[in-house]
């Protein structure tokens, strides 16, 4: 044992510091809120209902149907189904997800490499019935229009999109025409 734990252990620091602790939450009004007639803002990144990134461009949904969130979710709860369109490239004709089964672990949005699939703050949603939260490629589009507004999804993106190239300690990305500066 060290002088300190000596020390401490002759003086209860523990227990002072303990009781210290109860008696400054005493005095503390308490912060339970009244929900639902008092709501807290909703926090940037909260893992809440899902949602499919519409590219601006096109309209459509971002996603290309690599399936590598249905293979990284550990719920099985994203269904794929696609198909080959008129140019020879994939079509995402169905994108579900059971959301009764999920487990808001958010590996699928970690897992996209085109930033397709999101977590919106969104979590007060209820029903009756297992099909409503039964999410197809439409409703998880209508998602990202109604819980993504303006510049939230940009902001999500710069804040909670994992992995980045720095988690790995990898070298910044240099275009070709950078290079050729330096
Ligand atoms: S949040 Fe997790 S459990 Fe839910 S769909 Fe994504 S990967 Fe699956
Ligand atoms: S959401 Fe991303 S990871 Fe999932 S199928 Fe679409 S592009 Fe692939």
């Amino acid at each position: 044992m060290t002088t300190s734990e000596f020390v401490k252990k002759i003086f209860f620091v523990e227990i002072l510091k303990g009781l210290g602790l109860t008696f400054k939450h005493m005095v503390n009004p308490a912060i339970t809120r009244q929900y639902p007639q008092e709501k807290r803002e909703p926090v940037p990144g909260s893992r809440g209902l899902h949602a499919l990134v519409r590219n601006p461009e096109t309209g459509r949904e971002k996603c290309v149907g690599c399936g590598l969130c249905a293979a990284m979710c550990p719920s099985q709860c994203i269904h794929i189904y696609t198909s080959e369109g008129d140019d020879h490239k994939k079509v995402v004709d169905r994108y579900e997800i059971e959301v009764l089964r999920c487990v808001f672990c958010a590996f699928c949005v970690e897992a996209c490499p085109f930033g397709a699939v999101v977590l919106t703050e969104h979590f007060e949603y209820s029903g009756y019935t297992r099909e409503e939260f039964y999410y197809t490629k439409e409703r998880l589009l209508e998602n990202w229009d109604k819980f993504m507004t303006g510049d939230k999804g940009k902001i999500y993106f710069e804040r909670f999109w994992r992995p980045k190239s720095e988690d790995f300690g990898a070298q910044p990305v240099v275009r070709a025409e950078e290079r050729a500066e330096k």
